[in-house]
């Protein structure tokens, strides 16, 4: 990020991204529920070439006791990547960016998740980043809020997120990894998918006022898609649980 120096053509004659994609095309996204038997619920994704799982355990109480909300569940999430999920090793355990992290996509959750229902507990959601390819923190959000759902803990609304940034001076949605690295700006954003709040935003990189209003524009169209692609993946969960109830 900060338009870093590269050879790379990041926009061709033709305004298409290296990978072939126009700018307003996101990678393209898989998901698919309970992929663990040991966790509550569970979801992994695949997005462009990151694959993702986020697994969710709870709600069970929180300890140590001083960790308890009298008021409503505290959600917990942990970000992780694994040592081969980069190009060069990765050194393995919690550094200042997965703690960051972990902090913004806990806090995002927390307001999908109707937490009042379940005072003095905990939800906890481990999100294992398998292989990175930018943009894992909004695809290991949108992968938890699916999680979540097939886990049957209760949400006010479903929550997913999308990046847009800056790359040779052009607007464009979900960045990959060379547009991460070389890119003008970077913009990662999440939402309450209903309403449309927003409960992540962070941003690397400049961008004019008039550039982040198209970003957020395209993020906002983009995540509609996304939840389609979440309802999509639930709703298979439940087909195929219909489908062993009729004894099929
Ligand atoms: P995000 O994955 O949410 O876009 P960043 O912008 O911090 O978060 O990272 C962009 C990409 O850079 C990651 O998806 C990953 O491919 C790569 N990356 C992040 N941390 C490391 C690391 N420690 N070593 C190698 N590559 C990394």
């Amino acid at each position: 990020m900060g338009g870093a120096k590269t050879d790379l053509k990041l926009i061709d004659e033709n305004g298409l991204r290296l990978d072939g994609r126009s700018p307003n095309e996101l990678r393209p996204i898989k998901i698919q529920t309970d992929v663990l038997d040991n966790a509550d619920g569970s979801a992994m994704i695949e997005w462009g070439g990151n694959k993702i799982i986020a697994s969710v355990y709870g709600p069970r109480e929180a300890y140590p006791k001083h960790t308890q909300n009298m008021d409503m569940a505290v959600v917990k999430a942990r970000y992780n990547m694994a040592a081969f999920s980069v190009d060069e090793r990765k050194r393995p355990g919690p550094d200042r960016r997965s703690i960051e992290i972990s902090k913004v996509v806990s806090e995002a959750l927390q307001t999908a998740i109707l937490a009042e229902q379940f005072p003095r507990t905990q939800i906890d959601v481990f999100i294992e980043v398998l292989q990175a390819d930018a943009g894992t923190r909004i695809a290991g959000l949108t992968a938890s809020a699916v999680a979540l759902a097939a886990a049957g803990i209760p949400m006010r609304d479903m929550v997913a997120g999308c990046t847009a940034g800056k790359v040779a001076g052009q607007i464009v949605l979900d960045l990959g990894k060379e547009e991460d690295n070389f890119g003008e700006a970077d913009l990662p954003i999440a939402q309450l998918v209903k309403s449309g709040k927003i409960v992540l935003m962070q941003m690397d990189g400049d961008l004019s006022v008039e550039e982040f209003n198209k970003a957020t524009e395209m993020i906002d169209d983009a995540i509609k898609r996304i939840s389609e692609i979440q309802r999509e993946a639930l709703a298979g969960k439940y087909r195929d649980i219909a489908l062993e109830e009729g004894g099929e």
